[in-house]
C-alpha cells in the first residue's frame, strides 16, 4: 500500500491528470479556461482557487454530472463569479487574530491555524484566502508565542486545531504542537479539525490514532458531506480513531446539488452515528468568494431540519447553525421554533406546527 505522503504528493492538481479519469462537462471545462486567462492582483484573487484532489476521493464519483463527489471536488465555471454580500474572509477571522495563525472570537475557545495545506480542495471553502494561499504550517516561533498567549489567559478551556488540514503536518511536528499548548496550559481540550478520514484515509495510521489517543483530553472532529464518502477506506479510518480512544464530532457543510436533501441527511447522520461520530454542526454555506451555487435558501435548512427531526434521535441529529458575516460568530439556526413572547410566556411551534409555551424567567 502507497504511505500517506506519497498519496499526497500524487494528488490530481491539473486538467490533463483529471481528464485520465473523469470527462468534464462544459461547465467544468470552462473553469480550466477562465483559469487559464485570470490575472491575479485585481483584488479578487482567492476567485482563482486551483483545483486539488487525492486519487482516491475522485475515484468514489460516478459517472454522472450532478455526482455529489464530484460537485465536491471538481471546480465549474460558476466559481469566477463574484455575489453581492460575498466577502473574502467571510468569518471575520481577521478582526479576531490577535496573533499570527491564531482567532480568539470567543471567550473559552481559541482556532489556531496550523497550515494553510488541505488534501482536497474543497470546491465550497470559506478559507480559501488562507487555504488557497500557500501560508505553509505554523513555525516553532508561531507555536512559542500561542502558547505564551494561551499562558496568559487560563479563560480559554479549548483550542480548535484547523487550518488548512492540520492532519497534511506529520505525525512529529503535529504531536510537538499538542505537547507545547499543553505544557503551557496542563489539561487544556483540544479538538482536532480534519477532512482527512474521507479525502486521505490512509492518513489515519495507527500511530496517529495512538499518539493522539494518548493526548487526552482531545476530540477529533471529522468534515464529511455525504454518505457516498464512507468507502471502506473511510469507514475502517474512523474505526481506527474510535478504536483508539479518540471521541468523535462530524461536521457537514449544507451544500445545493450535494446534500441539500432530508433523505441524503439522514442516511449521512445515521451512518455517523453507526461508526462512533456524533454529527455536531450543520453549516450554512458561507459568504465565501464564487460559491453562490453552492449555498441553499435559509427555508429550505429550515425545512430539511424540520423533516430530519421528526426522523432522526438527537443523538444523530446535528446543530443547523451559520457562521454570521463579518465576525458574528455562530448562531444556531433553530428561532424558526420560536414564534414569540408574551408577558409570561416564550411561544414556540413544534415540529407538528402546534403552539407550546415555556415560562419566561422572571427578573
Ligand atoms: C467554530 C469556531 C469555534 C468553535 O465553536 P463551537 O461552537 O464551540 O464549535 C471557535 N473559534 C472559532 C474562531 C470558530 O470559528
Amino acid at each position: 500500500m502507497m504511505s500517506w505522503k506519497s498519496e499526497l504528493k500524487r494528488r490530481i492538481t491539473g486538467r490533463a491528470e483529471l481528464e485520465k479519469i473523469v470527462n468534464l462537462t462544459p461547465e467544468e471545462a470552462a473553469w480550466f479556461e477562465k483559469a487559464q486567462g485570470f490575472r491575479k492582483g485585481g483584488g479578487q484573487d482567492e476567485l482563482l482557487f486551483p483545483l486539488c484532489v487525492p486519487r482516491g476521493f475522485l475515484l468514489l464519483a460516478g459517472p454522472g454530472a450532478d455526482d455529489p463527489i464530484r460537485r465536491q471536488c471538481i471546480p465549474r465555471a460558476e466559481e469566477f463569479r463574484l455575489s453581492p454580500g460575498e466577502l473574502h474572509d467571510p468569518l471575520g477571522d481577521k478582526a479576531h487574530s490577535p496573533l499570527s495563525r491564531l482567532v480568539h472570537r470567543y471567550a473559552d475557545r481559541a482556532l489556531v491555524l496550523v497550515t494553510g495545506e488541505c488534501a482536497l480542495s474543497c470546491r465550497y471553502c470559506f478559507r480559501r484566502y488562507y487555504s488557497g494561499g500557500g501560508k505553509g504550517s505554523i513555525s516553532e516561533p508561531e507555536t512559542g508565542a500561542i502558547a505564551e498567549y494561551l499562558k496568559s489567559r487560563p479563560a480559554i478551556r479549548e483550542v480548535i486545531l484547523s487550518g488548512g488540514d492540520p492532519l497534511t503536518v506529520d505525525d512529529q511536528r503535529l504531536f510537538s504542537l499538542i505537547d507545547t499548548l499543553r505544557a503551557a496550559r496542563p489539561g487544556l481540550i483540544l479538538r482536532l479539525s480534519s477532512r482527512m478520514p474521507s479525502a486521505l484515509p490512509s492518513r489515519i495510521t495507527p500511530s496517529l490514532c495512538r499518539g493522539l489517543a494518548r493526548r487526552q483530553p482531545l476530540w477529533g472532529v471529522v468534515h464529511i458531506n455525504h454518505p457516498k464518502e464512507f468507502s471502506p477506506a473511510c469507514s475502517g479510518a474512523l474505526r481506527r480513531l474510535v478504536s483508539s480512544g479518540v471521541p468523535l464530532l462530524g461536521q457537514t457543510v449544507l451544500l445545493a446539488g450535494v446534500n441539500d436533501d432530508a433523505a441524503v441527511l439522514e442516511e449521512l447522520f445515521r451512518g455517523l452515528a453507526a461508526r462512533g461520530v456524533k454529527p455536531y454542526y450543520l453549516f450554512q454555506g458561507d459568504m465565501a468568494p464564487g460559491t453562490a451555487h453552492f449555498r441553499v435558501p435559509l427555508p429550505r435548512g429550515w425545512e430539511i431540519m424540520r423533516a430530519l427531526r421528526k426522523r432522526l434521535s438527537a443523538l444523530a441529529l446535528p446543530e443547523y447553525a451559520v457562521d454570521l458575516p463579518g465576525g458574528g460568530g455562530k448562531v444556531p439556526l433553530a428561532t424558526e421554533y420560536l414564534k414569540g413572547e408574551d408577558e409570561d410566556f416564550w411561544i414556540f411551534e413544534n415540529i407538528e406546527g402546534k403552539e407550546f409555551r415555556y415560562p419566561r424567567e422572571k427578573t
